[in-house]
């Protein structure tokens, strides 16, 4: 049995047992300081976050305020000043390179808000490059792509190259790339920022069925507030911190909430 479907089973066992469920990805005390010029410039000033199994959570904000940092600390992406990122209860900071590349590569699916797709390869090819990032071979590989793009609706554009696909048709392909490795946490940065209205939900609701399906647990930061509104909760990020967005943005609510707020430091 591979670790996801043992993982699925821990949590049915932790359901059945009225156990709260497992925090999966977790940020403590975060501070990010980029160094521009001879000003420093401090983008998060201190962000506590905790993710459980199986949740889907939004993150609202202006541009500038710092998602992007953010997302790329909790996928090991870029390091914190301080502060350390946590996935299943282990500090990522002292995961060696090997440990590292093992998260980044099995554990994260990251979507971009430009899906940084390779223009002259197939969507196939595309979805593929992960796993023959980490050793796979080639039929194998594809054969997985092809799974993933029937799951995000692409089969009949598999073998188009990449640079001929829609918008909406890249940013699926993008998504299937993202969970080809079949990661636990899925993080998406202003995934459908660069669509259209209709694409835009199109889009967010292929990430809502393959979060459910797949019980993934997932973080959206997105400037779409009727879309984060459909998350179970709603975070904003402002002036470095997260705090619970208003009430009127908690549309989730109506799910069941996982864990209870108290972020905001
Ligand atoms: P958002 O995703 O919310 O638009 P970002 O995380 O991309 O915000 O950027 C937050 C701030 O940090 C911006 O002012 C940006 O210019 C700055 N920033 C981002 N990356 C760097 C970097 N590598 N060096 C210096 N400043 C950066």
């Amino acid at each position: 049995m591979d670790s996801t479907a043992t993982t699925r089973q821990e949590a049915a066992q932790r359901g059945r047992a009225g156990v709260s469920p497992r925090v999966v990805l977790e940020a403590r005390s975060l501070r990010k300081v980029y160094a521009v010029a001879a000003q420093p410039l401090t983008v998060l000033a201190d962000i506590n976050l905790s993710l459980a199994e199986a949740e889907i959570v939004a993150i609202v904000a202006p541009s500038g305020a710092g998602k992007s940092t953010l997302l790329h600390l909790l996928a090991a992406l870029d390091t914190p000043t301080t502060g350390t990122v946590y996935f299943d209860a282990k500090p990522i900071e002292a995961m060696d390179d090997a440990a590292l590349a093992n998260f980044r590569n099995r554990a994260v699916g990251f979507v971009w808000q430009r899906h940084h797709l390779l223009p002259d390869f197939s969507a196939a090819e595309n979805v593929a490059l992960p796993l023959l990032v980490r050793g796979e071979r080639l039929d194998a590989a594809l054969r997985q792509a092809h799974q993933w793009l029937a799951e995000v609706g692409l089969s009949p554009r598999a073998d188009h190259r990449a640079g001929e696909l829609s918008g909406g048709e890249q940013q699926r392909v993008a998504i299937a790339r993202a969970l080809v490795t079949g990661p636990s946490v899925l993080l998406a940065d202003e995934p459908t920022g660069d669509l259209d209205e209709q694409n835009a939900v199109a889009v967010f609701e292929l990430i809502e069925r393959l979060h459910r399906a797949h019980r993934l647990t997932s973080l959206i930061a997105t400037h779409n507030l009727a879309l984060a509104a459909r998350c179970d909760r709603v975070m904003s990020l402002e002036h470095g911190v997260l705090r619970p967005a208003g009430p009127a943005l908690q549309g989730g609510a109506v799910r069941s909430r996982i864990i209870p707020g108290g972020e905001a430091s």
